[in-house]
């Protein structure tokens, strides 16, 4: 029995016809040594396109959307003509963009008309671009004499609920229809070839996963048929100790564990879905990141294990995206204030990034996403000062959050003296300290003009 792997393909690595046929080449080669099935994001920035052609019908614009469907079919069919080498596969596959994009004309200016694009037709907007991409993938595989079956996502076996936008796969129900579909393409000796991020209802109304999602169809196909390999294939060497962008020393990381991925894709690193890590961990998959563009070098492993020989922390990555609230209450005693304040966050359906609390309780911070700030404000102005009749609110949105990452923190005394060291050699203030329970990650908050010096300075600390 040969090994089955999922190989999953970023928007990057698609981006062209060029690209697909080298990504084409890659799986052909693949194929050598083992089973795959392979799962293919939109090309390039269509999801994005996509979106602003829903964005544009919604304002009864159907003159824009209609523009932004012709361009993409135009970049499909440009692209199919250079990855499809075998005329007759490429009529097929030309063919398909064809009538596909026709119909999304369709539903693009019956919205603009109604100018109206609920979160059910954005999803199915959405949907357009993974079946182009992936059926031009297709053609170039099977111009390459593999044995290639085109899937979207719920033929695959993936279905969800209907939280539109953001959809849940229905388990074990997917699970099983996986195994029946997927993996029975598989014992015949083909090759799936599979829409990412789309799903549907039970009724068959699509849905999509959420941006980034490909990923996530990815680890689930790999969880129903026990795989023991998933593969991302993106245009960067790994999930890096920096954003080389701020950190001119940062590196990729070799070997990282589940939940040090998990700290990482909560600030953001690699667009990474913190649910696409779920099923992987569940089961013992190992995830590795791998660059298209670069197939030698060895990319990250996400896996049980971690990378000692890189030392206590494995990164330093920051978001600006943060406000920070402050609410004092003299005048309260015994908790009750800390209580007020999560009660308004559960009501509002807010997570917060980041909570402290003085030791007398009379005043706590939180750090929440800064696109809920003003919705907070008013929550807990009419909840909690309001009410309560005391107290201050303050808030403070020039405000920037840093996460210091990895396992080895644990059991290793004396980390956070030597982040705060660095940060204080530099002047900066610290505004808010935090450390999970887990002790995987110290994170601390500082003004947003200092981050990337803060930053910069606990990396060379302890990385570089
Ligand atoms: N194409 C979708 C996006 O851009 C899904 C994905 O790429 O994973 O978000
Ligand atoms: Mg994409």
């Amino acid at each position: 029995m040969r090994e089955v792997q999922v190989w999953k393909f970023g928007g990057t690595s698609l981006g062209s016809g060029e690209r697909i046929r080298r990504v084409a080449g890659l799986i052909a080669e693949g194929l050598r040594s083992r089973d795959l099935v392979v799962v293919c994001s939109a090309m390039g920035d269509t999801t994005d396109q996509l979106m602003a052609a829903a964005d544009a019908a919604a304002k009864g614009d159907s003159q824009t959307a209609t523009a932004v469907v012709r361009a993409i079919q135009e970049e499909h069919l440009k692209a199919c003509g250079e990855a499809v080498e075998d005329a007759q596969v490429r009529r097929e596959v030309e063919r398909f963009v064809i009538s596909r994009t026709e119909e999304l004309e369709k539903v693009v200016t019956s919205a603009s008309l109604l100018k109206e694009v609920t979160e059910r037709t954005r999803d199915l907007i959405a949907s357009f671009g993974e079946r182009l991409s992936t059926r031009i993938v297709w053609g170039a595989l099977r111009s390459m004499g593999v044995d290639a079956v085109y899937l979207e996502g719920f033929e695959a076996g993936i279905v969800t609920d209907d939280s539109f936008g953001s959809a849940n796969p229905l388990m074990p129900l997917t699970a099983q229809l996986i195994r029946e579909r997927v993996g029975g393409l598989l014992a015949q000796g083909k090759v799936p070839v599979v829409t990412g991020y789309i799903a549907a209802t039970r009724d068959g109304i699509i849905t999509t996963l959420g941006r980034g999602g490909s990923d996530y169809t990815a680890t689930l196909i790999a969880y129903s048929l026990d795989a023991k390999e998933v593969w991302l294939w993106t245009d960067v060497d790994g999930m890096m100790s920096a954003d080389p962008r701020v950190v001119s020393t940062a590196r990729v990381l070799r070997r990282i564990s589940y939940d040090e991925a998990v700290e990482m894709a909560y600030f953001g690193a690699k667009g990474l879905q913190i649910r696409t890590l779920l099923p992987a961990k569940e089961k013992g998959i190992l995830i590795r990141i791998r660059n298209t563009f670069n197939p030698e070098s060895e990319g990250t492993i996400i896996g049980d294990s971690t990378d000692r020989e890189m030392g206590v922390t494995k990164a330093v990555l920051f978001t600006r995206n943060v406000s920070m609230l402050t609410v004092k209450g003299d005048v309260l005693r015994g908790g009750v204030l800390s209580a007020r304040v999560l009660a308004v966050l559960e009501r509002l359906g807010v997570v917060p990034l980041m909570i402290s609390q003085s030791v007398s309780s009379s005043s706590i911070s939180i750090v929440l996403p800064r696109q809920v700030t003003d919705l907070v404000v008013r929550g807990l102005e009419r909840d909690v000062i309001t009410e309560l009749g005391g107290g201050e609110l303050e808030v403070e949105r020039d405000v920037a959050a840093v996460a210091v990452i990895g396992e080895g923190m644990k059991g290793t005394p004396g980390v956070a003296s030597r982040v705060f060291t660095a940060v204080a050699s530099k002047g900066i203030n610290v505004r808010m300290i935090a450390q999970g329970s887990s002790e995987l990650n110290i994170s601390f908050v500082v003004k947003e003009r200092d981050v990337e010096e803060a930053v910069r300075a606990v990396h060379a600390a302890f990385i570089a």
